[in-house]
């Protein structure tokens, strides 16, 4: 397992101090499967300042569609040949189609009727039971035999700055025979690793996580914790890889039970940086791609400028798909290590 990276230095002039020079460092990091790059850089304290989320929140409950009142009356319902009832209902939480679709078998999960929940209160009872409707969801889809029950994929935007249009706590939650870019990237190369060294990326790099402690946060049931060498996000990204699991379908419901925790404990821990939103994707392969194991990202997500609404994604990342992460990861999970 090679973790490499290129350091590099700027010189700038200080015209406050007499124009006395001022080296900064920073580091381009190769992400170790992909090759995909990410530079550590931007040095800063990982604190930011929480907005009046009752501000934020109030008002907005009045034209949200996932509210109880409205919930069953303006969202879409499958067709008979997919989901007869149209809805899948377990206690107050709803899947129904995605009413923007970008793939076949999309749909919404929400969870229950609650129109705002702060990130912290998000239980793990509550995300396993989620996180388990969605799984419900994909079960069927898988027994109808669909073409395209080949992935199966949920998504979580948590509030506004991760991408999120409503307020209200949802999951994307949709099945597909086409493989996202970077899960598909990382599919082939996995099973490149496979058969280049005859082990799994995924074990081989768990086993290298552990060695070194540098980045690993801790193991619940079968999921390994760590933080990534080559981050996406600005404040670092959490990497739950699950022993023996290749697929979403694989995971049981102690499995679940033991995401939800460690995502708890993760969301813990960025909140007392000031960080309220956030991403989480699934990663996964088919059952029969033994090169791959199922994974999850989480990633935090902020304002470059929080009074102006300046998004943490800008030109470098959105054009050139290169990451800027504000902190060294290893420092990163010498805070998340504390709720380990
Ligand atoms: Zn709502």
């Amino acid at each position: 397992m090679k973790f490499e990276a290129i350091k590099k230095e700027t010189v700038i002039l200080n015209p406050q101090k007499d124009m006395a020079e001022r080296r900064i460092p920073s580091e381009i990091r190769i992400d170790p499967l992909t090759g995909r790059t990410a530079r550590i850089c931007h040095f800063m304290k990982l604190q930011w300042e929480k907005p009046d989320f009752n501000a934020l929140v109030s008002g907005t409950e009045a034209w949200c569609p996932f509210c109880a009142d409205k919930v069953q009356v303006v969202t879409p319902c499958f067709p008979k040949d997919l989901i007869p009832e149209g809805r899948l209902q377990k206690d107050d939480m709803l899947i129904f189609p995605n009413i923007a679709p970008y793939d076949s078998i999309g749909a919404v999960a929400t969870f229950g009727a609650r129109h705002y929940i702060p990130m912290t209160e998000f239980t793990p009872a509550l995300m396993a039971s989620a996180f388990g409707f969605a799984l419900d969801f994909f079960r069927r889809i898988e027994s109808t035999g669909h073409p395209e029950s080949v992935y199966h994929i949920i998504n979580w935007n948590y509030m506004p700055p991760a991408g999120s249009s409503l307020i209200h706590p949802h999951l994307q939650v949709f099945s597909t025979s086409t493989a996202p870019n970077l899960m598909r990237q990382e599919l082939e190369a996995s099973r490149h690793y496979l058969d280049s060294h005859g082990s799994c990326f995924w074990e081989d790099l768990v086993a290298a996580e552990i060695k070194t402690g540098e980045r690993y946060l801790g193991k619940i049931g079968r999921t390994h914790w760590m933080t990534t060498f080559a981050p996406m996000g600005v404040a670092g990204d959490v990497l739950a890889v699950l022993e023996g699991a290749r697929s979403t379908l694989d995971l049981n419901a102690q499995d679940l039970q033991d995401i939800a925790a460690g995502l708890a404990k993760v969301i813990a821990e960025y909140d007392k940086m000031g960080i309220y939103s956030f991403n989480m994707n699934f990663f996964t392969g088919t059952r029969t791609d033994e090169h791959f194991r199922f994974h999850l990202l989480f990633s935090p997500r902020t304002f470059f400028n929080q009074k102006l609404g300046t998004p943490d994604v800008g030109a470098l990342r959105n054009l050139f798909n290169e990451t800027l992460c504000m902190a060294y990861p290893e420092e990163i999970n010498d805070m998340l290590k504390q709720g380990f």
